[in-house]
């Protein structure tokens, strides 16, 4: 038999926050003329939020908090609910019962000892949850619906909260489970949900916060999909936060590589992860609004031709300038560096930028209160310290295009670099 030619949709939390954007993605799924189609759903609005906040309370041993938050969480899902299924004898209604026990099952249980490990087994109960209303709604509206479980598809290891995927393992079960759909009836709808995957014997893991665009790429990967599509609240990429820069502009073409780079310097655009995956089998990407779904949104492929039309802006907030010098006055070498990049690396600090003198080597970070005092404490071992907390830290790519004065305002510039194709400017907030 021919090889289908098959796309992936990637639905996120915002497509699905109400019964209304549900309504809307049907409408979406009716009209588009992509069969077969693979689905993958995210929690339903701030869902993972709330998971995490329950998640907490529950490490922290305060169980009656977390389930009072259940509560309120199965409410919001609830209202939905009744608001799509007027037969209150509907399937659906114990279905999220169900799966509301199984999430108070696991707070109630006592939490793994390791916190990364007991907050994949609670934390991923978002997405299982809004597949199981999504795929009892599309069913409802006359779509057929297969529902896999991520969890037995994305074979990961157990590295929790960021698990690495076996891609031979997940391949061969994500097309056993696609192929056998597709062939059965090609017009059925592969759903399933982002973010979540599981260990080999079985153990709930997730692919890092905002992962389901990774998973709708290793769908795509896996699959040969012929096209990806990430659904979202905005017309496609554009070049920089409007909520930051409400001028900002929408850029209609990017390639891989520039997508990678904006994505790595912190733009919240796609998960970094999502696009090696599509280069790799050079598959495009579209990044789409559901409000406005007869627009193309932004396509993303291999062509470079249009990335150096627009300067695009990327701010991070809240980030530490940290200095680091060799207690004995003695120079930065390879050997200092490399003392350095050991310590960063056993902290897993991801360095946003860096730069050196004769006798200090200085990085900006995010400011994380957990890891940040452990870090510094490392680095004092063998090291003075110097920090600076509150900058900003603004990544400008294409900078020809850019204005400076408007990004940096008056403001003091402790640190700066520029390469042919970005600049980098730390600032006091
Ligand atoms: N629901 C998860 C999160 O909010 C995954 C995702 O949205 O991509 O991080
Ligand atoms: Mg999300």
């Amino acid at each position: 038999m021919e090889k289908p030619d098959i796309t992936v949709y990637k639905f996120g939390g915002a497509s699905l926050k109400n019964a209304e954007a549900l309504r809307n993605a049907v409408e979406i799924l009716k009209n588009c003329a992509h069969s077969p189609l693979i689905l993958v759903v995210s929690a339903i609005g701030k869902t993972t939020n709330a998971l995490e906040k329950i998640h907490e309370a529950r490490f922290n041993g305060d169980v009656k908090e977390a389930i009072a938050r259940m509560a309120e969480l199965e409410n919001i899902h609830m209202n939905i609910v009744n608001e799509l299924f007027q037969e209150k004898t509907h399937q659906i209604y114990s279905d999220l019962q169900a799966s509301f026990a199984g999430l108070r099952n696991a707070i109630e249980m006592s939490p793994e000892p390791r916190f990364d490990e007991s907050y994949d087994r609670i934390v991923g109960y978002g997405e299982e949850v809004a597949s199981i209303i999504v795929a009892a709604y599309l069913k409802d509206s006359g779509l057929f619906v297969e529902l896999a479980d991520a969890r037995k598809l994305i074979i990961t290891d157990d590295n929790f909260r960021d698990a690495y995927v076996n891609w031979d393992l997940s391949k061969e079960r994500i097309l056993s489970f696609c192929n056998r759909v597709f062939e059965e009836n090609p017009k059925t709808i592969v759903l399933t949900q982002g973010f979540i995957s599981g260990t080999e014997d079985g153990r709930p893991t997730t692919l890092g916060r905002e992962g389901s665009d990774f998973t709708a790429s290793v769908f795509a990967f896996c699959t040969d999909a012929v096209e990806m599509h990430i659904w979202k609240d905005v017309q496609g990429i554009l070049n920089a936060d409007p909520k930051i820069m409400p001028e900002a502009e929408f850029l209609a073409h990017l390639s891989y590589r520039e997508t990678v780079e904006l994505a790595y310097y912190g733009a919240s655009v796609i998960h970094p992860k999502t696009i090696k995956p599509l280069e790799n089998k050079r598959i495009p990407l579209y990044v789409r609004s559901f409000l406005n779904p007869e627009q193309p949104g932004t396509c993303i492929n291999q062509d470079m031709s249009d990335d150096r039309e627009k300067a695009s802006y990327i701010f991070k907030f809240n980030q530490i300038l940290i200095s680091v010098l060799p207690k004995d006055f003695s120079f930065i070498n390879e050997k200092n560096l490399s003392d350095i990049f050991t310590v960063l690396s056993r902290n897993n600090i991801r360095v946003r930028m860096m730069q050196n003198s004769a006798v200090s080597f200085s990085f900006c970070c995010d400011n994380d209160v957990v890891k940040m005092p452990m870090l510094i404490k490392d680095l004092q071992m063998r090291f003075n310290v110097r920090y600076n907390e509150n900058v900003e830290l603004i990544t400008i790519r294409h900078y020809s295009n850019a204005e400076l004065k408007d990004v940096v305002r008056s403001r003091k510039i402790l640190m700066e670099q520029k390469s042919r194709s970005t600049h980098q400017i730390i600032v006091k907030s």
